[in-house]
């Protein structure tokens, strides 16, 4: 499988274009992201998004007047693609134009894009209806802001849910196979196999409820780890979107 990246914005957002057999897929739209696939002289024919978070999405509209490719989303995601108000209504001062999807998506175990067979798995928890596509010939995911190197997405923006977000990456994520390569949203490429072992050795990840775990009076010790670990991992995802406020449910 041939794939590209390109990684832009202020939030360092990646997207990849894959060659399908019947044509060129990009995943997410970043700023710039048009720019780069025309630079590429490539003519693509698809867009899909892996969630609407406003750092995937403001080179949509561009992309779809360009290359006149038609847009697949979950249907949670339509909504913050097209609607001028939705990332406002949370307070957020933005300029996206909007666009309309030509078709949805949801969790599937087959579907094909342009000839590629891919699963599709709903893991939301960093935004409703965000999706992960896993091609299994290929043994690659493209995984949007839910596991990256070294950590998981944030769950603190609206909609977020920590336990949906652990729950699906121990559930779907994991079992897929330790060999898969995770191209997330944000940093470099990772193994799930690193993801899994690294997870183990993190209480957020082992706990069941990571709410219940920081909310709960146990002992100070299990605390520290389990804040230590948040801050750690906050490292790494904080790129994810907006500043970081606060690990906590509330
Ligand atoms: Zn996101
Ligand atoms: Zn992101």
């Amino acid at each position: 499988m041939r794939y590209e990246t390109f990684c832009g914005g202020i939030f360092e957002t990646n997207c990849y274009l894959l060659e399908a057999p019947e044509g060129w897929i990009l995943f997410d739209a970043p700023d710039g992201a048009c720019d780069w696939v025309g630079s590429r002289g490539v003519d693509l024919k698809l867009l899909l998004l892996t969630h609407g978070h406003f750092d995937h999405i403001p080179d949509v509209a561009k992309i779809k007047r360009r290359f006149g490719c038609p847009i697949g989303c979950h249907p949670q995601t339509a909504p913050m693609i097209s609607d001028p108000e939705f990332f406002r209504s949370f307070g957020f001062e933005l300029e996206i134009e909007p666009v309309q999807p030509e078709f949805f998506i949801e969790e599937t175990p087959a579907e094909r894009f342009l000839g590629l067979e891919m699963q599709v798995l709903e893991v939301p928890g960093h935004c409703p209806g965000s999706l992960s596509f896993f091609s299994r010939k290929d043994q690659l995911l493209i995984g949007g802001d839910v596991l990256f190197a070294g950590g998981v997405g944030r769950w603190d923006l609206p909609g977020g849910d920590a336990d949906l977000l652990f729950d699906g990456i121990r559930k779907k994520l994991f079992p897929l196979g330790d060999n898969v390569t995770v191209l997330p949203g944000h940093g470099p490429p990772t193994k799930i196999g690193t993801e899994r072992s690294s997870a183990a050795r993190r209480t957020y990840l082992r706990a069941d409820s990571i709410s219940a775990r920081l909310s709960s009076s146990s002992p100070p010790i299990s605390l520290t780890i389990a804040a230590n670990d948040v801050i750690a991992a906050g490292t790494c995802f904080r790129k994810c979107l907006w500043p970081f406020t606060s690990p906590r449910k509330p």
